[in-house]
C-alpha cells in the first residue's frame, strides 16, 4: 500500500486570509511552532487571520535544529499536546521539527513557509540532523501537511542568500529525477513525479532573476509567485510521488561530497547543489541543458566553477572520490567512475576561459 498526498496551498500576499475556512474544520485551537525570526515576521499576521475563529494558545521556539530530541521535547509541552492543531512557521528545519512532532502527537499540521529554499512544507519528508548538527537522515511521515499558506510579502522581505540558494537547488530537481529513473519501468505514480519534476526549470529560468531582484528590494514583483511555486510548490509535485531513491542524483552527491572534502569558505546547499548540476548535465552530454543552467548561474551568481566553490581547481580528487558513493548514487541509469566525473569538471573549467 502506498499513499499520495499532493500538496494543497495558498499563495498571495493575502494568503493568511484563508486560514480560518481551511483550518476551522479541524479544530478550535492551534498551537505556532517555529524559528525566532520567522516567528516575529509571521506570527502577528496569523494572529490577526485567525481572530474570532481559531485560539492561538501559545508559541514555541522549535529548537535550534531538526531533530529527533527537539520534536520529542515540543510533545512534552502541555499547550502542544492540548492543541487542535500545529501551525509549523519558518525554513526547512523548523518545519521538519514540527512535522515530526505533530506526527508523534498525531496532530492536523499546517505550514507557513517564511521563506524559499526547499520544498519541505510541503512534502512527509524530514530531513533530520543530530543534536552537534551532523546530519543523521530522512524520515517519511504518513502524509504531508494538511494545507500550506504561503504569504509572498513575508518571503519578499527573507534573506536572499537562502532565496538565491533556493533558485539553485529547485533546478537540480529538473534533471535528477528524471536522470535517476531514466530506464526503469515506473509505476502511474512515478511517472508522475518524474512529469512534475520536469515542470520546475522553465518557472525559475524564466523568473528567477527578477524574482532576485525583488527580495532584493523587499517587494512583491509579478516575477515573485510563479518563482515561490517554481521553489516550493513544483519539487514537491515529483517529491511526493517518487522515492527517496530517484529524489537526487550526482548533483546533490557531489553537495554531500563537498561537505566532507575540505574547502575554503562557508557555501550553502543550493549554491553547491546547482554547480554539481552543470557538472551531471556536462558529464551526461546533455550540453544544451548545461549551457541553461550555466548562463543563468552566471546571471546571478551562482557558483559555475570549483574555485566558486572553494575547492582548487588542479585538485578535485577528493571531491570527486567522496561523490562516488554517497546516497544519492545509489540508483543510476549507468555505471559512474572517476574518470568521467574529473572530466565533467575539467569541460566545465574551460568554459570559464
Ligand atoms: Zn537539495
Amino acid at each position: 500500500m502506498k499513499s499520495t498526498f499532493f500538496p494543497h496551498f495558498t499563495i498571495g500576499t493575502d494568503a493568511y486570509d484563508a486560514i480560518p475556512g481551511i483550518c476551522r474544520e479541524y479544530g478550535k485551537t492551534a498551537v505556532i511552532v517555529g524559528g525566532n525570526k520567522s516567528r516575529a515576521a509571521a506570527e502577528p499576521l496569523i494572529r490577526k487571520a485567525c481572530e474570532g475563529t481559531i485560539e492561538i494558545t501559545g508559541s514555541f521556539l522549535y529548537g535550534d535544529d531538526a531533530t529527533f530530541e527537539n520534536a520529542e521535547a515540543l510533545t512534552k509541552i502541555p499547550e502542544i499536546q492540548k492543541a487542535d492543531m500545529i501551525f509549523a512557521v519558518g525554513g526547512g528545519r523548523a518545519v521538519d521539527t514540527s512535522k515530526w512532532a505533530s506526527h508523534l502527537l498525531k496532530k492536523p499540521l499546517f505550514t507557513f513557509p517564511t521563506l524559499a529554499s526547499n520544498c519541505a512544507s510541503v512534502t512527509a519528508v524530514c530531513i533530520m540532523y543530530n543534536p552537534d548538527h551532523s546530519f543523521r537522515g530522512s524520515i517519511y511521515r504518513d502524509r504531508n501537511a494538511y494545507h500550506t499558506f504561503i504569504n509572498t510579502e513575508i518571503i519578499a522581505h527573507s534573506p536572499r542568500e537562502y532565496f538565491w540558494a533556493g533558485l539553485g537547488d529547485a533546478l537540480a530537481k529538473q534533471y535528477e529525477v528524471p536522470f535517476s529513473a531514466r530506464g526503469m519501468d515506473l509505476t502511474w505514480v512515478q511517472q508522475t513525479g518524474v512529469r512534475n519534476a520536469q515542470n520546475v526549470a522553465p518557472g525559475i529560468l524564466k523568473y528567477g532573476k527578477e524574482a532576485l531582484a525583488a527580495v532584493d528590494r523587499q517587494e512583491v514583483n509579478d516575477a515573485l509567485e510563479p518563482a515561490i511555486l517554481s521553489i516550493i510548490v513544483a519539487p514537491g509535485m515529483a517529491s511526493v510521488c517518487i522515492e527517496d531513491d530517484l529524489d537526487s542524483s550526482l548533483a546533490h552527491a557531489i553537495y554531500n561530497s563537498h561537505t566532507r572534502t575540505p574547502h575554503k569558505g562557508n557555501h550553502l546547499h543550493g549554491a553547491v547543489v546547482n554547480y554539481g548540476l552543470q557538472v551531471m548535465l556536462t558529464m551526461d552530454g546533455q550540453l544544451e541543458e548545461r549551457d541553461k543552467i550555466y548562463n543563468f548561474a552566471k546571471s546571478i551568481d551562482l557558483p559555475h566553477c570549483l574555485a566558486d566553490i572553494g575547492i582548487d581547481p588542479a585538485h578535485p580528487d577528493e571531491l570527486v572520490q567522496n561523490c562516488l558513493h554517497t546516497k544519492d548514487m545509489r540508483v543510476k541509469p549507468y555505471d559512474i567512475t572517476f574518470d568521467m566525473v574529473y572530466k565533467a569538471m575539467m569541460d566545465l573549467e574551460k568554459l570559464n576561459h
